[in-house]
């Protein structure tokens, strides 16, 4: 099952992603988590992606687009796998498609996560992050067993530099112009799946999974 998770910035993409990919036993591929990987290995790509993250805007598509198409031809990906902030942009979306055409393949579904903005900038501001292992929760809804310490791996939690309040506003808008024209190409190519993401994380997940395994 290969599917991609849509929606904006905060919208649950990363903790459905996590829920489905155990589920299924697929990976979970996000390409927000291998940048920061890279930026915290202080790697060449680390440093370019950076630059761009730090001010809410999208990477280039060119530093994007051949690391993914790399990543889903590996062996663990031929049961299928969850894209999570991948396709970002039309010329990504069309990339990938090439990608996979080429292959004799296709992406079963794109899941849209739907959270109004509003919503949006309370829970950035709620959600903390283990950047070793790439868990998410929230203060209020998902807290961690110990205040600060990842339940997974032990390290420390922190609120991510793009997610205090003036970036994830950048960020909206970057979503809103180059990210949401993707839900209509997802509908065109009659793949799109719409799911209410304001509800309890736990009833997205069933949504979600009722909707792939009809
Ligand atoms: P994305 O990957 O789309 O940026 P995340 O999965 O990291 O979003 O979720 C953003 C924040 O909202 C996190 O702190 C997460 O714990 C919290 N969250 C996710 N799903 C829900 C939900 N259904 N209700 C409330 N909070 C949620
Ligand atoms: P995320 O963890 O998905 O919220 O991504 C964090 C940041 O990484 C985004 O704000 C972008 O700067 C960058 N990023 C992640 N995925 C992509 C992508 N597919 N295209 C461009 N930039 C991306």
């Amino acid at each position: 099952m290969k599917i991609i998770m849509l929606g904006a910035p905060g919208a649950g993409k990363g903790t459905q992603a996590k829920m489905l990919s155990e589920k299924f036993n697929i990976p979970h591929i996000s390409t927000g988590d291998i940048f920061r990987a890279n930026i915290k290995n202080n790697t060449e790509l680390g440093k370019k992606a950076k630059t761009y993250m730090d001010q809410g805007l999208l990477v280039p598509d060119e530093l994007v687009v051949d690391l993914v198409v790399d990543r889903v031809k590996q062996e663990d990906c031929t049961k299928g796998y969850i894209l999570d902030g991948f396709p970002r942009t039309i010329p990504q979306a069309e990339a990938l498609d090439k990608a996979l055409a080429a292959l004799s393949d296709k992406v079963d579904f794109a899941v849209d996560v739907e959270v109004p903005d509003e919503n949006i900038v309370k829970r950035m501001s709620g959600r903390r992050a283990c950047l070793k292992c790439g868990a998410t929760y929230h203060l209020e809804h998902i807290p961690p067993k110990q205040e600060g310490i990842c339940d997974t791996c032990g390290s420390e939690l922190v609120l991510r530099d793009d997610d205090k309040p003036e970036t994830v506003l950048k960020r909206l808008g970057v979503y809103h112009e180059q990210t949401q024209p993707l839900i209509d190409y997802y509908k065109k190519a009659g793949i799109l799946l719409e799911v209410d993401g304001t509800v309890d994380m736990k009833v997205v997940f069933d949504n979600i999974v009722s909707a792939v395994t009809k």
